[in-house]
């Protein structure tokens, strides 16, 4: 056993990434040190506090760790479970710096965390060990829109970061940036428009672009596209169910959806609404009428399809289970799902393998959007979309009289629409995850990379470089 294994003999999720850095590493030709500076976490914020529960005083730990300063400020979310610790904290506050600079995102990575079930406790009490938590950061300087940003995260949402932008603002009165100090707010507290389910469009539209490589399609046996390839989700939070949604929309066929309690599976394909549904009326997708349950969640992993999609919490797929995941392509929705040692089980297998840190940035890169959006007080197209639909309504004129057509009522109205704030932001996502996907698909083909997330990796890295270095810090 080596000295980075626990004893269970496998890896601490830090040593799991800083596996996948090394592994990069191999390709870049720069002194040491400047990797090993790369690699560590810069500031790590353990804290304790008391808050009355009830009766009861309890007292909370919780976490906030900033990988990286070499942009600014630091972004990251929050997660509230009971299963956070500093290992944890620490490696997904890695994963967003490297996260960040694939999808060219001007943030270091961070991230938060508190050791809490907020299934278990009620909103009263969430608010209050938010607010608090707000505060602490608040005093040692570790929130602000030019120094860390918070946004959410698993077990939590707009309705967190609300009471986060609020504890701020209270503290801070008269900062006219203020609203930039968390992203994934609520639209009506300077949230963003596409911002919920960035994340989910996000692994969409990467998922969809890698489907449109032959190349890469034939190599795993799969025909071109995306529409009729049986997919499988793990995890219908914020993240699976948009996606989810998305696959479904665009002629995928979802064929089980797993939760914590159990999988549902039909052959034929789920209808993610109507699932959805289901699960809201009766707290659990098990016993969905059009579909057969399986109790163990942890089978629904193995089942036979095209691609998997684990959206949930890291590590699901280990050395125990990789030999028998049967998909051909995994897409990580969720921050590190596969172990190093399972990695290379599927890399053998000749498993496409989509990693996180690429596929699931869409979150982050909206985030920049709404923090841009705070930063300059107005709203996206705001200043240009009536200016477009006039400019259109002459080109249409225009057209008309030359061609000598008359344009259909439906047509026009396709034709004059001027940006909505929503579709800047879609269409800003959808370039980032196209040029992203591309960057790494061409850099692992020039450098002979074994792999997309190795790729990911030496794309990230080098970028990272690129900064320290026009910073004057490296020589
Ligand atoms: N929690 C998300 C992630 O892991 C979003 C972070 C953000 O928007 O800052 O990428």
């Amino acid at each position: 056993m080596s000295k980075n294994q626990n004893k269970t003999g496998s890896y601490s999720f830090f040593n799991c990434i800083e596996k996948n850095f090394d592994k990069a590493a191999r390709f870049i030709s720069i002194e040491k040190g400047l990797l090993e500076q790369i690699k560590a976490c810069n500031s790590v914020y353990r804290m304790h506090f008391p808050v009355k529960i009830g009766k009861e005083i309890k007292v909370i730990e919780a976490y906030r760790v900033q990988h990286s300063h070499h942009k600014l400020p630091c972004k990251g979310g929050i997660r509230y479970s009971m299963k956070v610790n500093q290992d944890e904290v620490m490696t997904l506050a890695a994963l967003m710096t490297y996260k960040c600079a694939i999808v060219d995102v001007p943030f270091g990575g961070a991230k938060g965390g508190i050791k809490i079930d907020p299934q278990t406790i009620s909103s009263e009490n969430i608010e209050k060990i938010t607010r608090r938590y707000t505060s602490e950061l608040i005093k040692k300087n570790f929130i602000g829109p030019g120094i860390d940003v918070p946004a959410p995260d698993y077990g939590t949402g707009e309705r967190e970061m609300s009471w986060i932008f609020d504890t701020f603002l209270s503290l801070r009165s008269g900062d006219v940036d203020a609203l930039a100090c968390v992203t994934g707010k609520p639209v009506s507290q300077g949230g963003v428009r596409g911002r919920k389910e960035a994340t989910g469009l996000g692994v969409f539209y990467g998922i969809r672009e890698l489907c449109h490589v032959k190349e890469d399609m034939y190599s795993v046996g799969l025909d071109v596209g995306l529409v009729g390839k049986k997919i499988i989700i793990q995890g219908l939070g914020n993240v699976g169910y948009h996606a989810a949604s998305f696959f479904h929309e665009s002629g995928a066929i979802i064929i089980a959806l797993a939760e914590r309690e159990g999988a549902i599976y039909n052959e034929k394909g789920l209808n993610v609404s109507k699932v959805f549904l289901h699960l809201k009326n009766n707290g659990s997708i098990l016993n969905f009428p059009e579909a057969t349950n399986i109790e163990n969640t942890e089978k629904a992993l193995e089942l036979e399809c095209d691609i998997l999609i684990p959206a949930a919490l890291e590590n699901v797929i280990h050395k125990n289970n990789a030999n028998r995941i049967k998909a051909k392509i995994i897409g990580e929705a969720a921050n590190g799902p596969i172990t190093p040692e399972a990695d290379e089980i599927l890399d053998k297998k000749g498993v496409i393998i989509v990693p996180d840190i690429y596929l699931n940035a869409g979150g982050v890169t909206v985030s920049y959007f709404e923090w841009l959006k705070n930063l300059s007080h107005v709203r996206y197209g705001r200043m240009e979309k009536k200016f477009r639909e006039n400019v259109n309504a002459e080109f249409l004129k225009v057209i008309e009289t030359v061609c000598k057509k008359k344009i259909s009522i439906e047509e026009k109205k396709m034709i004059l629409r001027g940006p909505r704030e929503i579709d800047l932001v879609r269409s800003g996502l959808e370039d980032t995850m196209i040029n992203g996907f591309h960057k790494i698909r061409d850099l692992k083909k020039s450098l002979k990379i074994e792999n997309m997330r190795t790729a990911a990796f030496v794309l990230s890295i080098n970028k990272i470089i690129d900064s320290y270095e026009k910073l004057g810090i490296f020589p």
